[in-house]
């Protein structure tokens, strides 16, 4: 044993608390003897992935909802080295690598290993080990070769998975069917105590998620649950986040209560380091910034010539919503644009301005047959008629960000972008729209098409209501509000299938599933095929 190992770790020892291991250290990976609590509770997970690797992710936390903020995880200790293998089958009969990785103690212990050097386009399966223990087997997967022909892809994506509004069946079943491939779109979290609907059961800790013990236990209890473990274990995922991985319709450095912008910062500085402690991201994804951490998420994964992901950060660069009005309609709420002009200001952007230019300068180079956006709330317009007539918008999704949504339209059209399709959530509702050039004229040609996933259980908008409105929506060809579940997807070169697919009941923990609509996108022709 190394004798600065030894004295590190012994020297830690008289900080352990309750569910913390005895620690005995050796050279390499440590190897402690966990005498108390999995250290790998919380599962694995893979993500990031390139053609020759991914980035594989655990955090060690033998008492995962400890209430002591000096002890996340129960772990009082510095750094600590675990093991992990690599094999080509599930059973990990043919270990293809084996190494050490490191479990930072400034992140609660978790680990993003960046793994190299591996073949594309295949699955592999890993795990971890420490000491006497060692973590499930996970799934993860290498991107085909740059422009290497791909016949297909099954993903899935989902949104919006309030704890306390019900179980995690959707995820459960998802995780049935084996995808390639799973799409977080946002809201993996809500910080906030359900008061005022019913739930089946509650976070953890009794309080909104403000600093980063109550967000880092947030996480922890998620990922506490068995079918989100399962589903992170059987797919690796690419990730997006919306509001409530932070605060209720927070963009930027602007939260919807009109909290002083250096103080919410602070609270998302310590939100988006929780995100990353608990998501596959590549270190350098992680940044600080002028104004505490930043998170570089939107990024582009291309399975060869099949299709590209965009995935996009539709909150830390926005602009404000439009027309805030102190001291409670600072987020989302209705407008007219005689009510609010903002809305059709130009210069305010959804995506902010280098956002906005990376994304349009990608599907200029993208050579995939399917061009995917994958980012968190709705894009279609969607017009809402009140009592008195007028036409309002919702200020929070792409309908407060007009010009925005007009400028990605147009590029798609005039860099005559392949197949683009755009995917969300945030709406807890099904969708399935027409993209159009020209929202305000019927006959103007479909661009793109979308659909909106619903929620894993977060509960819907006025079904009923939102019917009224379709008549003025006639791009929108899909709407239920009724249902929670995911959405599938089957894409081949000719076409993309989208299933829709919805639990019978959040408050059931065996809930069942089944099919509510399926749709076909045909290669070379944008909208929704009924
Ligand atoms: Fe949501
Ligand atoms: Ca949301």
């Amino acid at each position: 044993m190394d004798r600065r190992t030894f004295l590190h770790l012994t020297g830690t020892t008289a900080l352990v608390t309750l569910a913390a291991p005895a620690l005995v250290g050796c050279a390499g990976a440590d190897r402690p003897a966990w005498t108390k609590g999995d250290p790998f509770a919380l599962g694995v997970a893979a993500g990031d992935p390139t053609p020759d690797g991914f980035v594989l992710w655990t955090r060690l936390a033998p008492d995962p909802l400890s209430a002591d903020p000096a002890t996340p995880g129960g772990l009082s200790v510095g750094n600590i080295g675990i093991g992990y293998e690599i094999a080509t089958d599930p059973a990990l009969r043919d270990i293809v690598r084996r190494g050490s990785a490191i479990a930072e103690a400034a992140h609660a212990h978790s680990v993003h290993l960046e793994v190299s050097g591996l073949a594309p386009g295949r699955p592999y399966w890993y795990r971890f080990t420490s000491g006497n223990a060692q973590s499930r087997i996970g799934r993860a997967m290498t991107l085909p070769a740059l422009g290497a022909r791909v016949d297909k892809l099954r993903f899935a994506f989902v949104s919006c998975a309030n704890y306390e509004i019900g179980y995690f069946s959707a995820y459960r079943h998802l995780a049935d069917e084996q995808p390639d491939l799973v799409l977080f779109l946002g809201d993996y979290i809500y910080e906030y105590m359900e008061r005022r609907r019913p739930t089946v059961r509650m976070h953890s800790d009794g309080v909104e998620a403000t600093t980063l013990p109550t967000y880092r236990n947030r996480y922890a209890q998620y990922r506490l649950d068995p079918d989100l473990q399962r589903l992170h274990a059987v797919a690796p995922m690419l990730v997006t986040w919306d509001d409530h991985e932070v605060d209720n319709d927070y963009v930027g450095e602007w939260s919807m209560r009109f909290i002083d912008p250096a103080v919410f910062l602070k609270r998302r500085a310590v939100a988006y380091q929780a995100f990353y402690e608990h998501m596959p991201l590549r270190p350098d994804r992680y940044r600080s910034g002028p104004t505490g951490p930043a998170i570089r998420l939107h990024d582009r994964f291309a399975f060869g010539d099949l299709v590209e992901f965009a995935v996009l950060d539709p909150r830390q660069y926005r602009s404000r919503q439009a027309c805030p009005i102190p001291p409670n309609r600072g987020g989302g709420h209705l407008e007219t644009i005689a009510s609010c002009p903002e809305l059709i200001e130009p210069a305010r952007s959804f995506l902010g301005a280098a956002q906005e230019g990376w994304l349009m300068d990608g599907f200029t180079r993208s050579p995939a047959r399917w061009n995917v956006i994958a980012q968190s709330t709705l894009m279609a317009q969607w017009r809402q008629r009140m009592e008195n007539k007028e036409i309002s918008f919702w200020t929070e999704d792409w309908n407060g960000y007009e010009p925005s949504r007009t400028r990605l339209l147009h590029h798609l059209h005039d860099a005559r972008v392949t197949n683009p399709v755009v995917i969300g959530g945030d709406i807890h509702s099904f969708w399935a729209n027409d993209l159009k050039l020209d929202f305000n004229d019927p006959k103007s040609p479909t661009i793109a098409t979308e659909f909106v996933g619903s929620s894993i259980t977060s509960f819907g908008p006025p079904h009923e209501q939102f019917l009224t409105y379709l008549p003025d929506n006639p791009h929108v060809r899909f709407f239920e509000a009724r249902h929670r579940g995911y959405v599938a997807v089957d894409l081949t070169r000719q076409s993309m299938t989208t299933q829709f697919r919805n639990v019978s009941d959040v408050r059931l923990l065996d809930a069942g599933i089944s099919t509510l609509k399926n749709f076909t996108v045909e290669h070379g022709r944008a909208g929704v095929q009924i």
